[in-house]
């Protein structure tokens, strides 16, 4: 057989989605891979009902049906002040996790770099080498995972770097950046010259007294922002695959270019249905944050009441339980008994971390309260793994 790319041999399969694989083995419930057990909002699973007879059932316009670019202008005006252009500033695409691929895509060559914060969601490592960047990873330190920011800048000022990854509310910490945070970040971008590639499909899960800034709308980062969103998080349709890039029309031609060979387009029925969700009125975003405000209080505060050390989330539906007492060396190790002798299924933080840390896995809880209870009841047994 010929070779095959060195590219695609240098990351693993996802951890995350591994991780879904070894709980549905062992019957667990499964708190690995962030997506909700919850139907979607009713007038949303309606108008989907009402797609099918109508269409569009052919392909829209590559970058975004038209009526659904123009929603998705509005609400990012309505929660964040920017006029976006919904023709020359908005690409629609198969979830954030394309969105982030065309991002790096269009912005690196083989050989640029990209800064990381670590821990970091999975794919950003695996975008970086599949653009051709070489990620550099800057340490988010806990307990609070704010960062040093001389570290920060030598990071940035090497030969090379293109962009910085802002996941935020940031998976898998659950910070929220301040916006002290974000301008010491804006002026470094602006000073070295490089684009911030934004993740913020977290934007409406976060915990009061925490808000969501959008680095878009600091000062000079309006034209080195791109950012990276989807419905999947805010409407509990992690399926529908919607998501989309925003940017000035220069990074925009650009991603629309890859995107063209890419995917050629997201799904036309459902952007069409999903207009619905995107003209919810503000009750819908304030209601969302009570619901996940209620579940985190239940899964997190559940874990501390039986004495397991966790993180207190910010925002985002993640927390990191430290499982330094078990005697483990390793996390995937742990979290493989943990769904085969506990009946919980988690990931391990060693997937989401560039720093040797083997001490921390990762909940979700974007669940029932059926199935938090039911975790919090099996988690009873987890003394069984000590070693
Ligand atoms: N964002 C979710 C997580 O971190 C799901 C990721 C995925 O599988 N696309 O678990």
């Amino acid at each position: 057989m010929p070779g095959l790319s060195q590219r695609t041999e240098v990351f693993t399969d996802s951890v995350i989605r591994r991780m879904t694989r070894v709980s549905n083995r062992y019957g667990a419930v499964n708190l690995s891979q962030g997506f909700p057990d919850f139907d979607p909002p009713k007038e949303l699973t309606d108008a989907l009902m009402a797609v099918a007879p109508r269409g569009p059932h052919q392909y829209a316009l590559t970058w975004g049906a038209q009526n659904f670019r123009e929603a998705l202008a509005k609400k990012q005006e309505h929660f964040s002040g920017m006029r976006v252009n919904p023709d020359e500033e908005i690409v629609v695409t198969c979830g954030s996790t394309e969105a982030m691929m065309a991002a790096m895509m269009s912005v690196c060559d083989p050989g640029d770099k990209v800064v990381v914060f670590s821990p970091f969601y999975e794919n950003y490592g695996a975008d970086a080498i599949l653009s051709g960047a070489k990620p550099i990873y800057v340490p988010l330190v806990p307990p609070d995972f704010g960062f040093d920011a001389d570290v920060l800048e030598a990071a940035i000022r090497q030969p090379g770097v293109k962009a910085l990854i802002l996941c935020n509310p940031s998976n898998p910490c659950g910070k929220v950046f301040t916006r002290e945070e974000l301008a010491t970040i804006a002026e470094l971008a602006i000073r070295y010259d490089i684009f911030a590639i934004t993740d913020e499909v977290y934007e409406h899960i976060v915990y009061k007294p925490y808000e969501h800034i959008y680095m878009a709308t600091l000062p000079g980062m309006r034209e080195r922002t791109i950012i990276c969103s989807s419905l999947s998080k805010t409407y509990s349709i992690t399926g529908w695959r919607l998501g989309y890039v925003m940017a000035v029309p220069e990074v925009i031609d650009r991603v629309k270019k890859v995107h063209d060979f890419l995917t050629v387009g997201a799904a036309a029925p459902l952007m069409e249905a999903a207009v619905t969700a995107l003209q919810s009125g503000d009750a819908y975003y304030e209601w969302l944050q009570q619901k996940y405000t209620h579940m985190k209080d239940l899964f997190v505060g559940g874990l501390k009441e039986r004495g397991i050390v966790c993180t207190e989330p910010q925002g985002a539906y993640y927390v990191l339980v430290d499982i330094s007492e078990f005697g483990y060396a390793d996390d995937e190790e742990f979290c493989i008994d943990l769904a085969r002798e506990v009946g919980v299924g988690a990931v391990p933080g060693s997937s989401f971390f560039k720093e040797d840390v083997n001490h921390l896995i990762r909940f979700h809880f974007a669940k029932q309260d059926e199935t938090l209870k039911e975790a919090l009841q099996r988690l009873e047994g987890i003394g069984k793994l000590k070693r």
